[in-house]
């Protein structure tokens, strides 16, 4: 099944890259469950993707809440029968250096980019093994792939995605639950995530970065659609993606 009349849940749906991609999805056909925490923005993009003819939907939710997790896989499974792929995006991104000891942000980065990951896992595994099938797609970071300054928490819960998704890969392959997976490695992308960033010598050095580099979240978007669109036996396991200039 190609994207078309593909059930897709995205989390971090409200902007950025996940509202991007939730426009494209269901500009391919796509019914769409948009969830994050701010009800305006999910209101705004459900209006704006059914106006144009799209399906789309929302759910309220904080990744950091096992129970939210499952409330919108079931809110998926309710009001279209089952879902096809869920895309685990929601994240943050309070850079700062370790020695500043900002251990607040460093929980927040674990419990949204790490624990609302697996949160996510947990919710929607038991509907893709009952159904034999399923896409999970997260959003890690280059950040995920080496390490940056400034980025010590934020790039270890994006590293452990990478570990994450490789060995759910692994077990689904030899367990032949024909569940694929895809980890994708953004470089800098214009969103909201340098709101994110509290320390000021931290946001300074990106927003020079981001200001030099950063491309829009549709590109994005069309690599997520690529990975989804490929035939079920075929699973684009990772893609990094990110300014042709930027030397990341
Ligand atoms: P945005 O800040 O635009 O989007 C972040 C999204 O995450 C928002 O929709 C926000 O919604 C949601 N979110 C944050 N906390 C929670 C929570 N507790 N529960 C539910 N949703 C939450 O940034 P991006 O689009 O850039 O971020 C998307 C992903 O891309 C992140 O995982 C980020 O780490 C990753 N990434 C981004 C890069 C970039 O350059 N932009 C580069 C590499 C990776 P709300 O506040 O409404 O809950």
């Amino acid at each position: 099944m190609a994207i078309k009349d593909k059930v897709i849940i995205i989390t971090g749906a409200s902007s950025g890259i996940g509202a991007a991609t939730a426009k494209l999805l269901a500009q391919k056909g796509a019914k769409v469950v948009l969830a994050a925490r701010r009800e305006d923005k999910l209101q705004v993009l459900t209006k704006e993707i059914t106006s144009k003819g799209g399906q789309a939907s929302y759910q309220v939710t904080d990744v950091t809440s096992k129970t939210a997790n499952e409330v919108l896989v079931q809110s998926a499974l309710k009001k279209y029968g089952r879902v096809d792929t869920i895309f685990l995006n929601a994240g943050l991104m309070p850079s700062s250096r370790l020695s500043t000891l900002k251990t607040d942000e460093w929980d927040k980065m674990v419990d949204v980019n790490f624990k609302g990951v697996l949160n996510g896992i947990a919710a929607i595994l038991p509907i893709f093994l009952k159904q034999n099938s399923g896409q999970i797609v997260v959003t890690s970071s280059v950040a995920g792939l080496k390490p940056y300054l400034n980025s010590g928490v934020y790039g270890a819960t994006k590293h452990a995605i990478r570990d994450l998704m490789e060995v759910l890969r692994m077990e689904a392959a030899t367990d032949g639950n024909n569940i694929r997976t895809t980890t994708i490695y953004p470089a800098a992308i214009q969103t909201e995530l340098l709101d994110t960033v509290s320390d000021k010598q931290a946001a300074k050095a990106l927003h020079k970065t981001y200001n030099n580099y950063q491309i829009s979240p549709e590109r994005i978007a069309n690599a997520v659609a690529f990975a989804i669109d490929q035939p079920e036996d075929t699973d684009i396991s990772e893609l990094t993606i990110g300014p042709t200039k930027q030397p990341w």
